[in-house]
C-alpha cells in the first residue's frame, strides 16, 4: 500500500468520506486520493514522493502557484505577533483599501472566512435592502454550500426550487429561483411571474462550477438590463473570477457592473478569506451601521490578510501576470483541441483567460444542459492517464482547469504531451 492509500485507509474512519471536501474524493474518477505534503510553484508532492504539475490550485487561490515568497514571508512576519485579537488590527484596514483600489463600483467591503459565507451575507443584504425575498440564480452555477444556494448548484440532480442535498428545507429552497445561464428570457420570464419579489440576481460571471463556461456576448449587461428594469440587484459570485480574469475581475474584465460582489478564494493567498463589497449605502446596511446582521470572531484574521494582502499586491505590481496566465490557458487550449482531432475523440475546450475546461463532447458548452452532455467515464479515463503522467488536474469533469503564474513554459509543454499521449489510450 502506498502512504496516500494507508492515510485514506485511516481518514475514512474518522473524516467522512476521508475528506473534509467532497470534492477532494477521487469519487466521480475512481481511485483514491493523493495526500499532499508541499507544493512549490506549479508544482505539488504527495506522501510517496511522486511530483505532479498542479491544475487544481487549491482550486483557485493559488494563482501565483505554491509557497511564493513574499507571502509566506507575509505570513512569518505577521504570526509572531499573535494570531488573532477579536479587536481591530491596522490590516483589515490595509485589505479594504487595497481591495477598493482593484475593484471596479466598490466602496466598502466586509471581510468573512469563506466563499459561502461572503454569498449567504451578500443575499442577506440583498434581501434586507430591497425588502424582497426572492433569489434568482443559475442552474449549474455554485454559490457555496448555505441553504439558499443548494438548489441547481453543480452536478446533482436537478429539479427546478427542489433542494438538492438532504436537510434543505422546502422553505430555504422555496425562495430561490432558477433560470438557464446563457439566456435572458429564462431570467426575464421569472422577473415577469414574480413581480416586485426578486431581491436579486446572482451569477458567476463565468460559470467555473460547471467546467469553464464563459458568458455570451451580452448577456451579463443583459442581466444588468434586466436588474435595473425590475429593481432586483445583480450580484457577481467573483469568488474564482476575482483578481484572476483581471486585477479588478469580472467587472474589469467584461465592462459591466454589479450592485454587490463576493470574493474568496484568492483573495486569501491560501489562507481562509471571504468578502464581499459594494457602494457605500448598501454596505452601511450592514450591522453595526445597519440592521442587517452579520458578524465574524475570525473575520479579517490578521494572519489570513497578511497572506491576501501580499498576493493582492503582487497581482497588483505585476499585470503582466494577466496576459501571461491568458497565454498559457490559450496554448493548452489550442494544443488540447489539435490532439482530439488527431486521435478522433470529441472534445470541445472552453477557455476564458486562465481558466480552462475540455468536454468530452461533440455539442458546443454553453449552460448546464450542454455541460452534461460530456462523457465523465471518457473524462475519468483522461484524468487518470494524466495522473499517472504527473499532471493533476480536478477530479471532476465539472471543474475548472487552474492554470497559475507559475506555470513554466516546460511545464506547459510537459502537460500538452500528457494530453496527447492520454487522448491517444482512451
Ligand atoms: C468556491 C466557491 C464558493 C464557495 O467558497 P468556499 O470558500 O468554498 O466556501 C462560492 N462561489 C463560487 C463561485 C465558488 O467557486
Amino acid at each position: 500500500m502506498t502512504r496516500s492509500e494507508q492515510l485514506f485507509e485511516r481518514a475514512v474512519k474518522v473524516l467522512p468520506g476521508g475528506v473534509n471536501s467532497p470534492v477532494r474524493a477521487f469519487r466521480a474518477v475512481g481511485g483514491k486520493p493523493r495526500f499532499i505534503v508541499k507544493g512549490l510553484g506549479s508544482h505539488i508532492l504527495d506522501e510517496d514522493g511522486l511530483e505532479y504539475i498542479d491544475y487544481v490550485g487549491s482550486w483557485g487561490p493559488m494563482v501565483l502557484g505554491h509557497s511564493h515568497p513574499d507571502i509566506l514571508k507575509a505570513v512569518y512576519d505577521r504570526m509572531v505577533n499573535g494570531l488573532s485579537f477579536g479587536a481591530p488590527t491596522a490590516l483589515e484596514v490595509e485589505m479594504a483599501e487595497k481591495i477598493v483600489s482593484m475593484v471596479p463600483n466598490i466602496e466598502m467591503v466586509r471581510m468573512v472566512n469563506s466563499g459561502t459565507e461572503a454569498v449567504m451575507s451578500a443575499l442577506r443584504l440583498a434581501r434586507g435592502a430591497t425588502g424582497r425575498d426572492k433569489i434568482i440564480k443559475f442552474e449549474g452555477c455554485y454559490h457555496g454550500h448555505s441553504d439558499a444556494m443548494l438548489v441547481g448548484a453543480g452536478s446533482g440532480a436537478l429539479t427546478q426550487g427542489e433542494p438538492d442535498s438532504k436537510g434543505v428545507t422546502k422553505g430555504a429552497a422555496r425562495d430561490t429561483l432558477m433560470a438557464q445561464y446563457n439566456d435572458l428570457a429564462s431570467v426575464e420570464c421569472l422577473l415577469d411571474a414574480n413581480p416586485g419579489e426578486v431581491a436579486a440576481v446572482i451569477v458567476e460571471p463565468v460559470a467555473a462550477n460547471m467546467g469553464v463556461v464563459p458568458p455570451k456576448d451580452g448577456f451579463l449587461q443583459g442581466l444588468r438590463n434586466l436588474c435595473d428594469k425590475y429593481g432586483a440587484l445583480l450580484i457577481f459570485d467573483e469568488v474564482i473570477t476575482g483578481f484572476r480574469l483581471a486585477a479588478g475581475g469580472a467587472q474589469e474584465y467584461f465592462g459591466v457592473r454589479a450592485d454587490l460582489v463576493t470574493f474568496g478564494k484568492i483573495i486569501g493567498g491560501g489562507m481562509p478569506v471571504g468578502a464581499y463589497a459594494g457602494s457605500r449605502s448598501l454596505m452601511e446596511q450592514v450591522a453595526p451601521c445597519g440592521s442587517v446582521y452579520q458578524a465574524g470572531t475570525l473575520s479579517g484574521n490578521p494572519v489570513a490578510m497578511a497572506a491576501g494582502l501580499a498576493q493582492l499586491q503582487i497581482l497588483t505590481d505585476h499585470p503582466e501576470i494577466y496576459t501571461v496566465m491568458e497565454t498559457s490557458a490559450q496554448y493548452l487550449t489550442n494544443h488540447l483541441r489539435m490532439s482530439a482531432e488527431k486521435h478522433g475523440v470529441n472534445m470541445r475546450v472552453n477557455q476564458v483567460g486562465s481558466l480552462l475546461c475540455p468536454y468530452f463532447t461533440d455539442t458546443p458548452v454553453d449552460c448546464f444542459t450542454a455541460a452534461k452532455t460530456s462523457d465523465t467515464e471518457k473524462y475519468a479515463k483522461y484524468f487518470n492517464q494524466m495522473l499517472l503522467r504527473g499532471v493533476y488536474l480536478a477530479p471532476s469533469q465539472f471543474e475548472a482547469m487552474f492554470v497559475s503564474s507559475a506555470h513554466t513554459q516546460k511545464d506547459l509543454q510537459f502537460t500538452a504531451q500528457a494530453a496527447e499521449e492520454s487522448l491517444a489510450v482512451l
